[in-house]
This record gives structure tokens, sequence and C-alpha cells, in this order.
């Protein structure tokens, strides 16, 4: 918004977070500048099962695994909605942990699940696409996603148009970054609210897509959950790269450089079981969001290149390193670019 100064001269007022220089129109899907993969499709729409790991059931369940799984009798443990619990016994295999509602007295309805938490595995029914995809070097490598949504028949022309607009939008740099898509049906927490993120990207190279399924006929609603895509990528290729999520120290820099973060989301959340993070892993997945969407901001959308130039630069060497991938000695330049210098080893700083 531009308002004029006593002198005539048009002030602009200053954005505080990047994104607020974004249009909001994806350019990436049609874009020049990054490289599409376009993977062929193997096999489409095949009804199975699958097993779920004892991580992805805490998650999907609402739970943060990591204090789950280390929980002790007595302690505190958080569900996504809020409300909380007390562990009371934890069973000597470790197969369920029983807890009790702290607060109000009130029995919850936690889907039958209500006061243990159980380990055991479980199988839920799926759909399987197998894609495959090559690389710069025309190495081969495979993609499959699994829609877990519950829709049923009358959302599945949304869906199999949204999986076809996700592999469409896949750039060749990025496809060695994760193996897997699930796409499962969003999760609200008590209040109403959608979770503060739509997507998560689990340690196992999987990317989560929460959605719902009854919207995927709405394109502009695929075209939001594409951005989470771009979001998700974000998370797997620093992990790809530096074994964390968390970009380093170069990232850190080009964001006090830029002066701004990218959003409120990523200004907001900061992982204290990540110890150097103060922002940069949120902050990266979402400028790779918008990178992405602007197609590297390189033709259009040139007031959100401005807002982030620094990061955008060290994207466009990461983009280009990628691309020109062929030996080890590439792969450290790239982690060069990420401020370090000894590879693997030293990739905490
Ligand atoms: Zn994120």
């Amino acid at each position: 918004m531009g308002v004029d100064d006593p002198y005539g001269r048009e002030v602009v007022s200053p954005k505080k977070y990047a994104e607020d220089s974004f249009s909001g129109r994806i350019v990436g899907e049609e874009g020049t500048n990054i490289r599409h993969v376009c993977p062929a499709l193997l096999s489409g729409e095949t009804p199975c099962k699958l097993k779920l790991t004892l991580v992805d059931i805490l998650v999907r369940d609402g739970w943060n695994e990591k204090d789950v799984l280390s929980a002790r009798v007595g302690d505190t443990l958080k569900l996504i909605t809020g409300q909380k619990f007390q562990v009371v016994v934890i069973d000597g295999h470790r197969k369920e942990i029983h807890i009790e509602e702290i607060g109000e007295g009130t029995r919850t309805d936690m889907d039958g699940q209500e006061g243990r938490i159980s380990f055991a595995p479980r199988t839920v029914k799926a759909k399987r696409y197998v894609y495959q995809a090559r690389d710069i070097n025309e190495k081969k490598k495979s993609i499959t996603i699994y829609d877990l949504t519950l829709g049923g028949e009358e959302s599945r022309a949304g869906i199999n148009a949204f999986i076809n607009e996700l592999m469409k939008a896949l750039p060749i740099q990025l496809i060695h970054c994760f193996d897997e898509i699930r796409i499962s049906n969003e999760s609200l927490t008590q209040d109403g609210s959608f979770k503060p993120e739509e997507g998560v990207f689990i340690d196992n190279n999987v990317i989560n897509l929460h959605v719902d399924p009854w919207n995927m006929e709405d394109p502009y609603y695929r075209k939001l959950m594409l951005r989470t895509f771009y979001h998700e990528l974000g998370h797997a290729l620093a992990k790809h790269l530096m074994g964390s999520p968390h970009p380093g120290r170069k990232w850190k820099n080009a964001m006090t450089s830029d002066g701004n973060f990218i959003s409120k989301y990523s200004e907001l959340m900061k992982y204290a079981k990540i110890p150097q993070d103060s922002g940069e892993v949120e902050d990266f997945a979402c400028a790779m969001e918008l990178y992405l969407a602007s197609d590297g901001a390189v033709h259009r959308e040139t007031e959100l290149r401005t807002a982030c130039r620094t990061r955008f630069e060290l994207l466009d060497q990461i983009f280009q390193d990628l691309i020109s991938e062929r030996s080890q000695g590439s792969r450290l330049k790239i982690l060069r670019v990420f401020g370090i210098g000894n590879g693997p080893n030293s990739l905490l700083n």
C-alpha cells in the first residue's frame, strides 16, 4: 500500500513478512525457470493396505511422537487439540500407555482410544500410485503416492487431478529428496481450526499432505495444497542436504541480510528439539514454497525477489548445483552454499 508524503512522493510502507510481497498467483507449474520432471505413471489407483509405522500412528492420532516414545509415569502428554493427559501406567513391553486427562475431569472422546495410547501395529486401506522419474543424468527414481483419504468415490476425480498436478509441478532437482507422498484427511483441532501445517515431512523420506478430500474438485484449493507440497519439499531438501531440517548458518545469515521473516508462521515456529533453530527451519521451507510457487521469482514476482534477495540467490545456486550434481565433489559444493566446508560429519553447526 502506498501513501503520499508531504512532498508528493510515493512512500511504500515496509512489509513485515516477505510473503506479503507475493501476489498469490502460483506460476510454478507454467514457468520456465525451474525445470519440471513430469514423471511417468507406472501404475495408477491400485487398492492396497498400508502398514503404518509407530510414528505414523502417533502423528495420525495427534500426539507428539517424541514425547510419547520417551514418556515416563507421571509425565504430561499433550494432544494436538491442546488436551493434557498424565501418564498413569506404561506396560512392561511398552505395548500401550494408560493416560488420564488432566483438568475438568470430563472423559474425552478420543475415537475409541480413550484412556490409552496403543502401540499395536495398524493397517489402513489406501490407493497406490507408482510413478517413475528420471534425473538430469537419466538415473531412474520411483515415487509412490498413497491416497489414504476417506472421501470415497465422489472425491476421486479431484484427488486424481491433484496427484497429477503434484507430479507435473515436481522440480527435476528434487526427485531424490523423498520417496513417497501420503495424502490423508486433514485433522481438526478441538476448536475447529486446522492444524498449523497442512503437511508434515517425516524422517523416513515421506511427505505427508493433509487435505479435505471433499474440497479437491476446487482448483483453487488444489493450488493452495500444491503450495503445501512445495513447503514440504523445502523440509525434504534441507534433510537431504544437511541430514537435518535445519538449513545451517549461511541461511541464518541470509535471513539477517534480507532483514525479514518469510511469514508469520516462520517467525513463530521454532523447534526446541533442534538445538540451533531460531526460526530457520520453517523460514527455509516457507522460502522454498514461495520460490517454487513463483518459478524462482525471476520473470514475475520481482517484488518478492527483492524481499528475499539473499535467500533466493542461495536457492538459485542450490538449484543450479543440484542440476549439475554428478559427483561427490558437486555435492560438497552444494553443502558449501549452506556454509559447511567439511562434508556430512560437520552438518550441524
Ligand atoms: Zn514446515
